[in-house]
């Protein structure tokens, strides 16, 4: 099996496995007062402290939680209960899903944020909150967020960035930007599935959306994923070759528009991983049947639960018509590796030659 979704999920990384495995060991509650909890809280602290230092925040303004779906939701329960909320329309579902009658910030052709539109949005909705990612899970393309967090500041506007996508591969200190708060997953960067955190500026009051028994200083009850959390923190920061990832990213990227592909995003900033690649008139699924056959796992745009593919609302936001519903997301892991990139490519050209093929004899 070749694994080129790591936008999905990221494999394993190993210090991850050992960190969350000893805490398994170790056991314990860390709510609770004895030995066993004490030895639990140093983990789950020791833990924030590393996410704090990495979003160069505090420890008290991390909040963990069960991964990003939940850390957005947290965001716009908190931030955007008494604002208006604006989101761009290539956000992940977890935003959209969170925020259904947010008014909506366009995109350029190549995916990144309409600067201009966002202004006036800004002037027809004072004190908003904005919330945008800070790379695509489909295209990988990257908001200009230095830019958008200025617009939000001079408007007296809240930024939230979902920087699920980003974290691990191209880094910035949002925060330092001027971002309000941000989202991260422990599984979109080689830890395991199951912990996340709102990290959140200084100072800035979150009202919990789970209530419970005051953990996260109030502000997210339930026991925490101790065993999640400390993978995800030992995940953090680990090695990244992003400039060889980008190198076999632009290879698989130019055979297969020697094939007949097109590359949507191609001409914005993206992250080093990530390739969208359509295939004119061939859907979606016919191409991820087509390579799951030889091994490879990739992704489509959209896939709901019925795991039927539908168009993808990024590349339809994109302005890119039926090839929102005839694209795939290739994206390359961590551990990656030039076998990979050539598996890859010895199933995707004679699918794409055959598929394509198809399509104009039976036009
Ligand atoms: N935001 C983005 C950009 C994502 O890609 C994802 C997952 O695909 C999420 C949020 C949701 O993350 P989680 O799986 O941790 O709930």
């Amino acid at each position: 099996m070749i694994y080129l979704d790591a936008n999905a999920t990221e494999p394993l990384r190993p210090q991850a496995r050992a960190a969350a495995l000893a805490a398994m060991e170790t056991g314990g509650n860390p709510a609770s007062v004895h030995q066993a909890g004490r030895a639990a809280r140093k983990i789950l602290e020791e833990a924030r402290e590393r996410v704090a230092s990495f979003c160069a925040a505090r420890p008290a303004d991390v909040i963990f939680c069960a991964g990003a779906t939940e850390a957005n939701a947290l965001a716009l329960h908190a931030l955007g209960h008494d604002r208006p909320i604006l989101i761009g329309a290539t956000e992940h579902d977890a935003i959209r899903a969170a925020a259904p009658h947010a008014e909506i910030i366009p995109v350029q052709p190549d995916g990144q944020v309409d600067l201009a539109a966002l202004k006036s949005l800004l002037v027809a909705h004072p004190g908003a909150l904005v919330c945008l990612m800070a790379a695509n899970n489909e295209t990988g393309v990257l908001h200009d967020i230095a830019a958008a967090a200025t617009l939000c500041a001079e408007a007296g506007a809240l930024l939230h960035v979902d920087a699920v996508q980003a974290i691990g591969r191209c880094n910035q200190d949002w925060l330092a930007l001027g971002a309000a708060s941000l989202a991260l997953s422990g599984h979109k960067f080689g830890g395991p599935p199951g912990a996340g955190a709102l990290v959140v500026r200084e100072n800035l009051e979150i009202r919990a959306l789970i209530k419970g028994g005051g953990q996260e200083l109030g502000r997210r009850g339930g026991t925490p994923a101790l065993p999640a959390i400390a993978g995800l923190a030992a995940a953090l920061g680990a090695p990244y070759d992003a400039a060889q990832i980008a190198g076999w990213r632009d290879e698989i990227e130019q055979a297969a528009l020697a094939a007949g592909a097109v590359a949507i995003g191609a001409g914005a900033p993206r992250l080093p991983n990530t390739i969208c690649l359509a295939l004119p008139g061939v859907r979606a699924e016919t191409q991820l049947i087509g390579l799951d056959m030889a091994g490879i796992c990739v992704s489509a745009g959209s896939a709901c639960s019925s795991g039927k593919v539908t168009a993808s609302h990024v590349l339809l936001a994109m302005g890119q018509g039926d090839l929102a519903g005839q694209a795939i997301r290739v994206s390359l892991p961590w551990n990656a590796d030039v076998e990979m990139v050539r598996a890859f490519q010895a199933a995707y050209e004679p699918m794409a030659r055959r598929a394509l093929r198809k399509t104009v004899q039976s036009a």
